[in-house]
């Protein structure tokens, strides 16, 4: 099957093809048909399904039947948990809409930055792909009204609602019009969840999709660990960085000021690295995932939170330089390589404080993990 086969408008389909897609995925196949039918869906499924696509294809399609939109009443709302989330989805859906003219403007929101300028740019937007904090300052100030929202989309929802957003989403939720679409992303239907496919959908169309917490996808990463004491830890990571001459790796931390720390320490031993963690400015964020995303900066170093989301296409290394508390954000951090099809190595570094939960990570994953002593690596010069 190729996307043609969705009725998609000309302008779309070369986009599509100008994003080097070829075959839709299977979220993309069954939703994309869902949507344009304006049925409510519940997708479970993860950032590396091809979800974005998946809702941002059609919702770009409806706009060709549309009437235009008033000024600040934006017809299709994208709620999402991060920045950097939304940066992305509005990324996706402006790709998407390259083609088309003035006709569809798809604007990010969120909060972190002045909120002036967002305020200006709303002018004339569409789609509004917002933090639902930011939003809520923005309905305040009449920068923008949600009365006349036809589409609601909640991407990774169970994040939002990790994240404390619950309130603000009810909030949102009631200054929408009663009658409109609805579409619910989520990694997992837990009770929270449940709770608001409840309240919001109607006869929704359920998708789940196997994502990069499944089992086919961390197949085709491999995985390797090496035991380490703390004081190598390191020592053995900028080894294993010359060593294999990784040109692109994603190394995780488990707090903001281990972070710092290891970017200090790699920049003076010669190898260029930025942090990536809750505490950065926006701006700074934004910069290191760019600079790291085009190749200009070799070594991302990284917190859980700030990770979430990220899509990194043909990301070879990942490194838990420090483990993670639960399996799931292991493997969340190790499917950050790997993606959409290509092989990539996740590495972790495990302490003798470590081997106990490593075990009961490999346990949940229903995966045993090659791990390596390194006694014999001589570290001196690292
Ligand atoms: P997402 O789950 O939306 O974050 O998408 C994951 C990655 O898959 C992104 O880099 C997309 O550009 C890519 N992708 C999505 N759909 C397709 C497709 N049909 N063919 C090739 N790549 C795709």
């Amino acid at each position: 099957m190729d996307f043609s086969a969705f009725g998609l408008s000309a302008p779309l389909l070369k986009a599509i093809a100008a994003q080097g897609y070829v075959t839709p995925y299977p979220i993309q196949e069954q939703a994309i048909p869902a949507i344009l039918n304006e049925h409510d869906i519940l997708g479970i499924a993860q950032t590396g399904s091809g979800k974005t696509a998946s809702f941002a294809l059609p919702l770009i399609e409806q706009f060709r039947e549309r009437k235009p939109t008033r000024n600040r009443y934006v017809k299709t709302l994208v709620l999402v948990p991060t920045r950097e989330l939304a940066l992305q989805v509005a990324t996706v859906f402006q790709s998407f809409s390259l083609y088309l003219g003035n006709r569809v403007k798809t604007l990010a929101v969120f909060g972190g930055v002045s909120i002036n300028p967002q305020m200006k740019s709303m002018s004339g937007t569409d789609i509004l792909v917002a933090t639902p904090g930011r939003l809520l300052d923005l309905i305040e100030n009449k920068a923008v009204h949600l009365s006349e929202v036809e589409v609601l989309v909640l991407d990774e929802a169970d994040k939002m609602l990790n994240l404390g957003f619950a309130e603000e989403m009810d909030r949102i939720f009631a200054l929408l019009p009663p009658k409109r679409q609805n579409l619910l992303f989520s990694a997992t239907l837990a009770d929270d969840i449940k709770a608001i496919k409840a309240k919001l959908l109607r006869n929704p169309v359920v998708i789940s999709i196997s994502s990069d917490t499944d089992e086919t996808q961390v197949e085709l990463i491999k995985q390797v660990a090496y035991r380490v004491t703390p004081e190598q830890k390191g020592p053995f990571l900028r080894y294993l960085i010359k060593q294999q001459n990784m040109e692109q790796v994603l190394v995780f931390v488990s707090s903001v000021r281990n972070a710092d720390n290891l970017v200090v320490k790699l920049n003076k031993n010669g190898l260029e690295a930025m942090a990536l963690h809750g505490e950065k400015s926006q701006g700074a964020r934004t910069e290191a995932l760019r600079r790291f995303k085009a190749g200009l900066v070799r070594i991302l170093v990284a917190t859980d939170l700030a990770s979430r989301g990220i899509d990194i296409q043909f990301l070879p290394f990942v490194i838990n330089y420090d483990l993670p508390r639960s399996p799931k954000d292991y493997v969340h951090r190790i499917g950050r390589t790997g993606r959409a099809g290509a092989s990539g190595e996740a590495i972790s570094l495990i302490t003798p404080e470590d081997e106990h939960h490593f075990k009961i990570i490999q346990k949940k994953m229903k995966r045993l993990v090659e791990t390596h002593e390194t006694a014999d690596v001589n570290l001196q010069g690292f």
